[in-house]
């Protein structure tokens, strides 16, 4: 039991690491800048998620595209509508065109 809770500790740490490097890379302040590293960081961090089953982890505040796997940075690969009339936020990515909508 002890062990357990321990690994799952340093996986959702590990998921942390991971999305964060993936941001500072997506936003210019990484090592790299090659944009490959970053959708490779997310797909570890995604792949730790399912291995262990952890329900909340630091990839839950970041927005991401189901289809192509790519962090949404609004003006960079994704446009951001507002609707206030139906209360929700479109998120459209500009690589694969999906749209996916938030409610507020
Ligand atoms: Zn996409």
């Amino acid at each position: 039991m002890k062990n357990e809770k321990k690994i799952r500790e340093i996986a959702t740490e590990r998921i942390e690491i991971l999305s964060h490097f993936a941001l500072d890379i997506l936003n210019g302040k990484g090592i790299t800048k090659n944009e490959e590293y970053a959708h490779k960081y997310l797909k570890y961090a995604k792949e730790i998620k399912s291995h262990y089953k952890i329900k909340k982890s630091a990839l839950d505040k970041i927005k991401i595209c189901k289809f192509c796997n790519i962090i949404f940075i609004p003006g960079k690969n994704c446009s951001v509508v507002i609707s206030s009339s139906k209360r929700f936020v479109i998120y459209k990515c500009n690589k694969c065109s999906n749209e996916f909508k938030i409610h507020y």
